[in-house]
Formats: structure tokens, C-alpha cells, sequence
């Protein structure tokens, strides 16, 4: 009986030393950091380098107001009809050995190989320059554009591995005017133009395979969606006509908008 009691006694003992050691050890390891994370209520953190991450940010109130509808898209590569091209990764299609979906569409002139590097890549719709840069040397050269669609929402069309850099940030870009050219995103692959769409209205880099959909659109559905090939369709897009004009903000007043978002066909 006593041999039980004096059991019992050093089993407690041992359970509580053994408690009080794990909850110490518990509370010296280090504050969980929640990445991403943030308050509604939290002003942003200041950039630690003293310079904003342009790989991820929201559009200033300045951008947002000048994010032009873009009524028509057309093709970035080749014709505005796409001709000449073909697409030898489609948006969403699994690739094993990057783990992933791919997020957009990979567009290459029909000579194959390089014979399309330095080809030019143009604006799929009437835009806003929102990244004009190299984020890291696997994306190589990055483009890219800010619209609204017809209806108002905002979608962004991103162009990847250019060899040139056409566009300068902060511009508004016709559809149809050069923003770059065709690359090889630092020689890793055969030139061609990685296509994206994103359902977004701030800008973030990404990777270019994901497990989920994230804010990522196939690119060939909403190009199709607001490529009318009409007579009306075919015109220069509404601030092609506004940038022909050597003082656009006249063109702006005669058509009584305030803004290019507003200029309709
Ligand atoms: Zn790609």
C-alpha cells in the first residue's frame, strides 16, 4: 500500500516538473510571425529598406482613377487576332515538374524556337502601366497593365519574359501599342511571351505555376470575351484617338469625360 501511495506521489511529481518545463519551454520560443497578415485598423508598414516592394502593391488613388475601360482586347502577339502564334502551355494546364498550374498562356511565333525573340508585344487593351520592370531574373522583363472592363471591373493583363521593356510605368497605353518585345526571361527558356489575366486591382508578381486559381483568369477567354471583330470593333480604341491628339485633354473636354475611363467608342 505504502510502495502504491509513494508510486502515485513521484508519477505526480514527474508529471508536474515535466508540465512546468514544457510550458517554459513553450513560452521562450519565439513570437509566431503571421506573414501577410494585417489589421484593418494597422496603418501599412513602413518599407524596411526605405523603398516600397514593387512586387506587390495597391494601386495609389492617382492610378485607380486613371485605369481606362478597355472596351475591345485583342491578341498581344501577332495579329490582334492572335494569327501567327500558337500557345504551347495553356492557361491552367498542369505541369508536374513545376508543381503547379500554369498561369497564363505561353505564346510563341509559329517559327518555333527563338525565331520569335525580339518579335513586339503589344497592349491587349486600352491600359495603365502598373509594373514596368524585372521582379527576379527567372521572370526576366515584366509588364503590366491595369483596365476596366466594360462593366467596370478591374482586370490586369501581365506580359512576362520580355527581352525589352517598351512601356514606362505610370503611362496609358493604347491597345495595340508596343509595350515590349518577345524574350527569353534571361535565356532560361525558348523565347516566347508568358500571358496572364488577373481578376485584381492591385499588383502582385506571383509565381508563374500555383496549386490554387488565385485571382488568376484565362487570358484567351477574356481577350475573346471583348474581341469584336465589327467595323466599330476594328476603330482605334478610345484613348488611341485621345493620344493622337498633341493636347489629349482637349479630346477629354469635346467629349465632355473627366477622365479616360470615361471616353466611350
Ligand atoms: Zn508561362
Amino acid at each position: 500500500m505504502k510502495a502504491t501511495r509513494l508510486l502515485i506521489t513521484l508519477l505526480l511529481a514527474a508529471g508536474i516538473i515535466g508540465y512546468t518545463v514544457w510550458r517554459s519551454s513553450r513560452t521562450a520560443a519565439p513570437e509566431e510571425k503571421l506573414i501577410g497578415f494585417q489589421d484593418a485598423d494597422k496603418p501599412f508598414d513602413m518599407p524596411k529598406d526605405g523603398k516600397p516592394d514593387m512586387r506587390f502593391h495597391f494601386l495609389s488613388a492617382w492610378q485607380a482613377n486613371q485605369v481606362p475601360t478597355a472596351s475591345r482586347m485583342d491578341a498581344p502577339m501577332g495579329s490582334e487576332n492572335g494569327a501567327l502564334t500558337y500557345n504551347a502551355q495553356k492557361f491552367w494546364e498542369m505541369n508536374e515538374k513545376r508543381g503547379g498550374h500554369h498561369t497564363g498562356d505561353d505564346l510563341n511565333g509559329i517559327g518555333g524556337m527563338n525565331t520569335d525573340l525580339g518579335d513586339p508585344v503589344f497592349a491587349a487593351g486600352d491600359g495603365l502601366v502598373v509594373y514596368a520592370g524585372e521582379p527576379s531574373t527567372g521572370w526576366g522583363n515584366i509588364v503590366v497593365l491595369a483596365h476596366r472592363d466594360p462593366q467596370g471591373k478591374p482586370v490586369h493583363t501581365m506580359y512576362a519574359h520580355l527581352h525589352e521593356i517598351k512601356a514606362k510605368l505610370n503611362t496609358l497605353v493604347a491597345r495595340g501599342e508596343l509595350i515590349g518585345t518577345v524574350g527569353t526571361g534571361n535565356g532560361y527558356y525558348p523565347a516566347h511571351l508568358h500571358f496572364e489575366a488577373r481578376s485584381t486591382d492591385g499588383a502582385d508578381i506571383g509565381a508563374g505555376y500555383t496549386a490554387r486559381p488565385l485571382n488568376r483568369l484565362d487570358p484567351a477567354s477574356v481577350v475573346a470575351a471583348l474581341h469584336d471583330a465589327s467595323e466599330k470593333g476594328i476603330l482605334p480604341s478610345p484613348l488611341a484617338a485621345a493620344k493622337q491628339d498633341d493636347a489629349p485633354w482637349t479630346k477629354l473636354e469635346m467629349k465632355n469625360a473627366e477622365k479616360f475611363s470615361e471616353l466611350k467608342e
